[in-house]
């Protein structure tokens, strides 16, 4: 029998801004928002164990990573190999310091990060001498950076340009390579047992209780903003409407994210603008035996059905092509409906903003391709791969789509929808 182990208070859904009050929960169980579906909370079973240990596990796969070499390339007797950090200094020593550092960002430094900030807050429980401000902040880390850690999305990038390689060289996979693998897989199931609820409640205790007056029964409970409460977007917990910072976690609250709306909006736009060079101007110049050849996104793209490579081909069409077109339009339709909401179906409005969020970072799949052979594929006149222009447009058109999807606030969806609600109501009296 698995013990009760998990208990907070009133907290308010992060999508919907229902209010809630959480039953106690067992290791193993989650709490699910009965208004939007979206899953409040979850307890897994030995948590704390099994984060330490996947933390440990990820932490040495990563320097297995780094230090043995990642790939073996060989065309017409001439042979390099390339460790990950050579590849990223070859992308840096050709000056191309912004696609190195998006790679290390994503790679290494954000993933280290939020790596030993976990184990500094473990460590924290047991020493309650480091400064509350100090846990606060580097919790603040954990919960910020976890969106951006793209391993997963260079994996598969990976084997895409393993695919492309093969088509002009022989490839030996290095010892690193599969210790990137268990360091992908440890590192995404450590994100998977870290709920920011329960890294809250076991940093900082339970949210502060409040006591909800006109509450007869936990069916009658309404939105945070109509019991004047805020629910804090960092850690879950309420405080009362007068407050400007979390009681809990000390970050600034707003029954609402300020200038949503627009900030949305001015990231979609900007993103629709770098969407042109980004297809316009080659992403990547291959030289063969002295012939040099660019290509752009859609030109990789057929070169690959061409050589019937249709899988690989179809992953880039739909990273490249159809994931931030899809973004854009759904974003841009969705920033619409919190302005002049039509009668469709709130959930599928809420469940087109789920997708949005979880689609978006697979688009950097190409810009992590080229990324790799650019850092891999350099054999002078014999053969070399260089970024071409439209590599930065497209990995702004990724990062700009991804803080628009941040910035907008689903909870105005909801707003809008309760208004309806309200004024047919209305008009029913
Ligand atoms: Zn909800
Ligand atoms: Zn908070």
């Amino acid at each position: 029998m698995s013990k009760t182990r998990f208990y907070e208070t009133v907290t308010a859904c992060d999508e919907c801004d229902h209010l809630h009050v959480i039953p106690p929960l067992k290791s193993g169980e989650r709490f699910k928002c009965g208004r939007c579906q979206h899953v409040v909370l979850s307890v897994h079973e030995h948590v704390e164990g099994r984060i330490l240990g996947t933390v440990f596990s990820a932490l040495l796969m990563l320097s297995l990573a780094l230090v043995f070499p990642f790939l073996g390339f060989s065309s017409r007797g001439v042979e390099r190999s390339s460790t990950l950090l050579g590849s990223v200094d070859v992308l840096i020593g050709q000056d191309y310091l912004i696609l190195g550092s998006i790679v290390c960002l994503a790679l290494f430094i954000f993933p280290a990060i939020y790596l030993f900030s976990l184990l500094v807050l473990f460590w924290s429980f047991k020493h309650p001498d480091i400064s509350l401000n100090a846990r606060r902040h580097l919790t603040r880390w954990v919960v910020a950076i976890q969106p951006w850690l793209m391993v997963d999305v260079f994996l598969v990038g990976a084997l895409v340009a393993l695919v492309k390689m093969r088509s002009l060289a022989d490839i030996e996979l290095g010892l690193s390579f599969w210790a990137f693998c268990g360091y992908v897989v440890l590192l995404i199931r450590t994100v998977t047992l870290v709920d920011r609820r329960w890294l809250w409640n076991k940093m900082s205790g339970a949210a502060p209780n409040h006591v909800i007056e006109d509450k007869q029964h936990p069916d009658e409970l309404k939105t945070a903003k109509l019991h004047s409460l805020i629910g804090c977007h960092f850690c879950g917990a309420v405080s009362p409407n007068s407050h400007s910072h979390c009681s809990r976690c000390g970050h600034s609250i707003h029954s609402r994210r300020p200038h949503s709306l627009t900030a949305s909006i001015a990231f979609l736009i900007a993103a629709v603008i770098m969407f042109v060079p980004a297809n316009v101007f080659p992403i990547m110049q291959t030289t063969f035996l002295g012939g040099s050849e660019p290509s752009t996104i859609m030109g990789g793209v057929f070169l690959l059905w061409s050589l019937g490579s249709y899988p690989v081909a179809l992953v880039i069409f739909l990273a490249s092509v159809v994931i931030p077109l899809t973004k854009i339009l759904s974003l841009s339709w969705l920033c619409w409906q919190c302005y002049y909401p039509t009668e469709h179906d709130i959930l599928k409005k809420v469940w087109l903003y789920r997708v949005t969020e979880v689609i978006g970072r697979w688009s950097m799949i190409d810009v992590f391709v080229v990324a790799l052979l650019a850092g891999v594929v350099q054999m002078g006149n014999l053969i070399s791969i260089l970024p071409g222009q439209a590599v930065l447009s497209f990995a702004a058109v990724v990062i700009l789509t991804m803080l628009s999807a941040v910035m907008f606030d689903p909870r105005l969806l909801w707003d809008k929808e309760d208004e309806i609600m309200q004024a047919s109501k209305g008009d029913d009296k």
